[in-house]
Formats: structure tokens, sequence, C-alpha cells
């Protein structure tokens, strides 16, 4: 999240704590990454929608994401103004970090190495998003 930026849904530490699982917790509010391959949106191509899995905000549709074969969940395009960026320098790399905007939940990173029309490829934690069946 960004430092001292007040997102409109805040909580404590430890209401998200109670209210995220502990992988969860780790992916969202401490920017962990789950590991490749493992996350049960990854190769997951039903129709309808992804929301943010701490704040339910609508964050991606169906029809943008595709198999990447990067190993996490990836999509060419967000919702228009749900997702927010972030230059992030760690572990000796700039890349861009995406976060929810609404609560500033990390979800993962953006690469513009996408094949499609876009040419946006959002790597997104499968921890971090919801399915919705339309
Ligand atoms: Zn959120």
């Amino acid at each position: 999240m960004h430092q001292n930026k007040k997102y409109p849904v805040t909580k404590t530490d430890e209401e998200w704590k109670a209210s995220l699982t502990p992988d969860e917790y780790r992916v969202l509010r401490q920017k962990g990454t789950e590991r490749p391959h493992t996350g049960e949106y990854n190769l997951h191509f039903e129709e309808g929608e992804y929301r943010c899995r701490a704040c339910d905000t609508k964050l991606f549709e169906s029809d943008s994401k595709f198999n990447s074969g990067c190993g996490w969940p990836s999509f060419d395009k967000s919702i228009e103004g749900t997702v927010e960026y972030l230059r992030d320098t760690s572990h000796g790399m700039i890349r861009t970090e995406i976060l929810c905007a609404n609560c500033g939940g990390h979800l993962g990173h953006v690469f513009d190495d996408g094949p499609t029309d876009t040419g946006q490829r959002y790597c997104v934690n499968s921890l971090s998003i919801d399915f919705k069946k339309e």
C-alpha cells in the first residue's frame, strides 16, 4: 500500500488478520507472492468476474484473462479506476506493483510484455482475488 495514504477501506493490522486467512494476509497486506502454478485461478477460465478478496471490489473481468504460462492468473486489462500502480524497486528489479485502489491490498505486478492488443500482462496472485460467476 501507499505509505500514509487513506484508502476508502482502511483497517488496522489486527482487523486484517482477523478477516483474512494467514496466506491471504501475507500476500494482500505484506506483499507476498504465492508459489507459481499453485493458485486456484491460475488455469481457471470460467465466465465471471474477479473481485478483491480483501474488500470485494470488482477488479477484472474473465474476458480479459488469458493463459500466460507464467504460473499466475494473468489479465490484459483491469476494470478502469480499480487498480493502483506503484513503482517497485525491491529484489533488484524495477517493476510496477498493482494494488486494489479501494483497500491498498497487494495484487501482484503488471508487465508490458502482454501478447494481446493492450500489451499488458497483469500478473495477479490467486490469493488476492475471488471469482464470482456472472
Ligand atoms: Zn481491495
